[in-house]
Formats: structure tokens, C-alpha cells, sequence
């Protein structure tokens, strides 16, 4: 039996905040599984970083410099990654800011900010990538959502709404796109061992803390960014085909 390879024709893919965490470990799953990466993120440098990694280990990648949140950015880093490793048709919005804050404290700047971040960066990513994806007449979109969304999180009044935002946008793009051979789905991570995680927990917003949040976990572990990057790997493979406007929950079983 020959091995089944994850597509026909290797792909250009973008993951947004590949700089760190899930992004990082997404961007270096998708290389080894064969597609040529570019990483977005607003700290450029973190971006190189990955994207060294990346053609260190012998792949192919690039890191730029992107803010989700401007639009003019996202065009000119999707036109440098179409000249330099030819057309996206892999998308991966894991981009991300979190924020604590009592519902009534947040102020309209702050409540703009996360929703710029989670919910209309990811909106302008795949504006920006879709038409060439509906070009090549088939494209993978995984969005990083939350279990936030699912559950709701005292003091993320606005992340959780944003990420929720990120649910409901992803169902209904992928009903829109799926005659174009484009899929659209949704990871809601949960409680994964990033920088984001740590400062939380440094913050006290972690209740116990870590440890002690593994004790409830189903799986008795915290989970890690490659757990996300596996689950986001199988999504935009060529057999994932028929799936699409879903909520992939990678989360040890906190959230059912
Ligand atoms: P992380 O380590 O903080 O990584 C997030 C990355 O996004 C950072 O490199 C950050 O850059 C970048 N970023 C932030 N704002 C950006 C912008 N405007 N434009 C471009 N890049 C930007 O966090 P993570 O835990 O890996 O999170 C990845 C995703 O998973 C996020 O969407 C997060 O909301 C989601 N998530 C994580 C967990 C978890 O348990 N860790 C749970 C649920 C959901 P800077 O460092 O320069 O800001």
C-alpha cells in the first residue's frame, strides 16, 4: 500500500500570528505536511523566526510583518507571499488577543481592539485570500476561534463575543464557499500551554493556575500548541473535503 499523501498539489499557506504558540506550531505542522508557509505577524521578527525554523527543518517559508487589523497590510503581505511562494490557498486566522476586564469597565476602545483583532482581522484575511482560492477552484480556511465562545468566560465580555463572532462568520462563509471547493471550519482551542496561557495565569485570571486546572481536565494534561496544529493539519488536507462549517473542538475534553 503506497502512503496517502495529504494533497494532490502542495499548497502556499498563510497563518496569521505564526509568531508564537499555536501559530508557530501550526505553520510548522502544515510545512511538514508538505505546503510552503508564509507566517503573518505583527512582531515581524517572531515571524522570521518561525519561518527560519521552518527552512531550517528544509521547507520552505517566509515571516512578514502583518497587522491583521489593517487591511492595507494584509494586501501587501498577501501580494509579497503570491510573488514569493506563488498563490495562498491555504488560510489559517489564529491571530489573537485576549483581554480581561469587568463588563463595566471596558470601554468602546478597548472593546474595538479585541474585536479588530479576533473577529474583523479574520474577516479581511479571507477577503484578501478568498479570490485566489476561488481561482484555483479550491481553498482551506481553518479560523481559531475559542471555547470561550462556547462557554462564555467572566471578565472576556468582548473576547468571548468576538470568538463567537468567529463561529457564526465561519458558518455562514462556508456555506457561501463551498461550491467554489473551498472549505471554512473553526477550532475553539482550550486551555493549550502558550505565552497567551502563561500570562494569564501570571494575571491571576487562571483561578488556581495551571496544575490545578489539569486536575478537572477529562485528559489530565494541559494542552499543547501541536495538539491544535495536528486537528488544524487534518482540516485542510485534500480528504477534509467534506467537511466544512464546523466547530472542531480541541479542548482534553473541557468543553463537550
Ligand atoms: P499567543 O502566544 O499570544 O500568540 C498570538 C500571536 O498573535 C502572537 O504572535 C501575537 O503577536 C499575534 N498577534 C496579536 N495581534 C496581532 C495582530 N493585530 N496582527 C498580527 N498578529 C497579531 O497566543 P496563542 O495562545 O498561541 O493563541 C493563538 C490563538 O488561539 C488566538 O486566536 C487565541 O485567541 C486562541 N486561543 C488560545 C487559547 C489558549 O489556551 N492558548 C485558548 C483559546 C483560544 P504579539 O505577540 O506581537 O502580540
Amino acid at each position: 500500500m503506497s502512503p496517502v499523501s495529504a494533497w494532490a498539489h502542495s499548497p502556499t499557506a498563510i497563518v496569521t500570528g505564526g509568531g508564537s504558540g499555536i501559530g508557530a506550531a501550526i505553520a510548522q505542522r502544515l510545512s511538514a505536511q508538505g505546503a510552503a508557509v508564509a507566517i503573518f505577524d505583527l512582531d515581524e521578527a517572531a515571524a522570521v523566526i518561525t519561518a527560519e525554523k521552518i527552512t531550517a527543518a528544509g521547507g520552505h517559508a517566509i515571516g512578514v510583518g502583518v497587522d491583521v487589523t489593517d487591511r492595507d497590510d494584509i494586501d501587501a503581505g498577501v501580494d509579497r507571499v503570491h510573488r514569493s511562494l506563488g498563490p495562498p490557498t491555504v488560510l489559517v486566522n489564529n491571530a489573537g488577543l485576549d483581554g480581561f476586564e469587568k463588563f463595566l469597565t471596558i470601554t468602546a476602545q478597548s472593546w474595538q481592539r479585541i474585536l479588530a483583532v479576533n473577529l474583523t482581522g479574520t474577516f479581511d484575511c479571507c477577503q484578501a485570500v478568498a479570490p485566489h482560492m476561488i481561482e484555483a477552484g479550491w481553498g482551506r480556511i481553518v479560523n481559531i476561534s475559542s471555547s470561550s465562545a462556547q462557554t462564555g468566560n467572566p471578565l472576556m465580555t468582548h473576547y468571548s463575543a468576538a470568538k463567537a463572532g468567529v463561529v457564526g462568520f465561519t458558518k455562514a462563509l462556508a456555506q457561501e464557499l463551498g461550491p467554489r471547493g473551498i472549505t471554512v471550519n473553526t477550532i475553539p482551542p482550550g486551555f493549550i500551554d502558550t505565552p497567551m496561557l502563561r500570562r494569564t495565569e501570571d494575571r491571576g485570571f487562571l483561578g488556581l493556575g495551571v496544575d490545578a486546572a489539569v486536575a478537572t481536565t477529562p485528559v489530565r494534561r494541559v494542552g499543547q500548541p501541536e495538539d491544535i496544529a495536528a486537528a488544524c493539519a487534518f482540516l485542510t488536507r485534500d480528504d477534509a473535503g467534506y467537511i466544512t462549517g464546523q466547530i472542531f473542538g480541541v479542548n482534553g475534553g473541557r468543553t463537550l
